[in-house]
């Protein structure tokens, strides 16, 4: 049988065949450019200086460890940069724990400090003990996981100011960007789209920035590089995962993709090139202080206090 010999070194053989550029890979030319993509985007949108301290989000999923591991390597070569891995614990009984148990791991093996938060401290309740007072009291028609995002949003904010981070990673891939943009125009919720970028403005002290590294590298990639470089990580859905629509969207795109290739691209890059037009009809909410937590919040309380306030819980 015939091999097929990378498009890039023409010396090994490829496995892995990427539909939008034609390319066929081998393991290491795969790896390279996975790792030369999150430099090229870093770049493009100017997200580091040289001296940053980077905070990364670690869930103790692919993408967050994948992540993880690549920015290591690239601050490997910054002597005055340093990088700090942040967890955070919602308290989800038999799922996170597992997870932070991984990701510890992790960051010892990449020598990166860990540090974690748990909703528990943070708010008085863990996402347990949310969701069970959900349910009793009947109040709310959302799900557990707009609570959980917007109270891990938060807390993410707050942990990267505890350990003096200048920027906050996400792991948010190529196929997340693409369906949070769907997600938006289904909810009616265009101008939202202003606020998603691959780099945060700087508009509040108290506000972190938030680079998204991998916003142009497809979650099947992702994927891939991990199980190439063997990475550990939990792949146990969550209890409460429920973003019905987002998952509708997700196997939209896949199938989309599948049949054209490139359509997550085209879609990140279309919204890229309307975004300064998109930004400026989003009035820019002014940034203040919440009036019960001191966070910055473009509202007088701030959303994650509004939510535990509307189940009685603060
Ligand atoms: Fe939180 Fe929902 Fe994610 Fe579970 S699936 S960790 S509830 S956002
Ligand atoms: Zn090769
Ligand atoms: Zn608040």
């Amino acid at each position: 049988m015939n091999t097929v010999t990378c498009t890039v070194c023409k010396r090994r053989e490829a496995f892995f065949f990427r539909p939008y550029s034609g390319e066929r890979l081998c393991r290491r030319c795969f790896s390279v450019s996975i790792e030369k993509k999150v430099r090229a985007t870093i770049a493009q949108y100017n997200m580091l200086k040289h001296d940053d301290r980077i905070s990364v989000a670690v869930s103790g999923g692919k993408d967050s460890l994948t992540l993880l591991h690549i920015l290591a390597k690239i601050e490997r070569a910054y002597p005055k940069s340093s990088l700090v891995a942040v967890s955070i614990d919602e308290g989800i009984k038999g799922y996170r724990n597992k997870a932070l148990e991984i990701a510890a791991e992790d960051c010892r093996e990449v020598s990166v400090e860990h540090h974690v938060v748990s909703f528990k401290k943070l708010y008085g309740y863990t996402q347990d003990e949310i969701v069970k007072r959900m349910k009793k009291e009947e109040k709310t028609q959302l799900s557990p996981c707009s609570y959980c995002g917007v109270l891990r949003r938060k807390a993410l904010n707050i942990a990267a100011r505890e350990v003096n981070a200048d920027k906050i990673a996400t792991a948010h891939t190529l196929d997340d960007e693409t369906q949070t943009i769907l997600l938006n125009l289904l909810h009616g919720d265009p101008l939202r789209i202003a606020r998603e970028k691959p780099i945060t403005d700087n508009v509040h002290p108290k506000l972190v920035q938030r680079i998204k590294p991998f916003c142009q590298t497809p979650e099947r990639e992702t994927t891939l590089y991990a199980y190439i470089k063997k990475t550990r990580f939990q792949d146990a859905p969550c209890p409460y995962a429920s973003e019905a629509m987002r998952n509708d969207i997700r196997l939209f795109l896949n199938r989309m993709e599948h049949r054209h290739a490139g359509t997550k691209f085209t879609i990140f890059k279309s919204i890229e090139n309307i975004r300064p037009a998109i930004e400026k009809i989003a009035k820019k909410a002014e940034v203040n202080e919440c009036s019960k937590c001191g966070e910055p919040t473009t509202a007088r309380i701030c959303k994650a206090c509004q939510m535990l306030q509307q189940l009685g819980m603060l």
